[in-house]
């Protein structure tokens, strides 16, 4: 993992994003808070930490200890997103909030003045590899609007490639996740410049 995150750093990936998965909230488990503490030292790129995981609440201290700069966790995660949110805020960090498929974007209507950054899922949590879900343009261009004239980040995550890059751009996203088409082959570089030129070809 480290000689991975040490091949996007030098390819020119901006963030580094960190999916956390617990096996209850998504149906797969990736790693915590020590393995991210770890890889935490090879990079001085941004962590974006996104948590998949049920209750999100008493890991937060942990996160933010292990180096996150973003600290994101699910509208559906936890019955205080508010709390959630006031808590990341606390311990000196972004916060974030993500949105599965199903979830609509006025879930989120009420704390607008909490955060940093929304992410919009544009798969179903849990695996990697997944299609780019369509529906979900129509939920990033409601986003955009509601969140105009604030300093709040449009994340997107899930089945994002060369062909949907453009599509999520166009649709008011500006910071792209993407594992498998950055990841694929032994190119890292290469496959971040090509993403990142399909990304930005429509706002040129
Ligand atoms: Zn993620």
């Amino acid at each position: 993992m480290g000689d991975e995150v040490r091949a996007i750093d030098k390819g020119g990936a901006e963030w580094v994003h960190v999916d956390v998965m617990d096996g209850h909230f998504v149906p797969n488990i990736t790693f915590g808070a020590p393995v991210m503490a770890s890889i935490r030292q090879v990079t001085k790129r941004l962590f974006d930490v996104h948590l998949m995981i049920a209750p999100a609440d008493p890991y937060l201290e942990q996160f933010a200890k292990a180096g996150a700069d973003i600290i994101t966790v699910h509208a559906e995660a936890g019955p205080h997103l508010d709390r959630s949110l006031q808590s990341i805020r606390a311990l000196g960090k972004r916060a974030g909030v993500a949105l599965n498929p199903a979830t609509p974007a006025s879930a989120i209507a009420h704390v607008l003045d909490r955060l940093d950054l929304i992410l919009v899922m544009t798969v179903n949590p849990g695996f990697g590899g997944q299609a780019f879900i369509t529906a979900m343009l129509a939920k990033i261009s409601e986003i955009k609007e509601m969140t105009r004239g604030r300093n709040i980040d449009i994340e997107v995550d899930g089945g994002i490639t060369a062909e949907t890059a453009p599509l999520v751009v166009k649709a008011g996203a500006n910071v792209l996740v993407a594992g498998s088409s950055i990841f694929k082959g032994a190119d890292h570089a290469a496959n971040i410049k090509a993403l990142r030129g399909a990304a930005t070809s429509i706002s040129a």
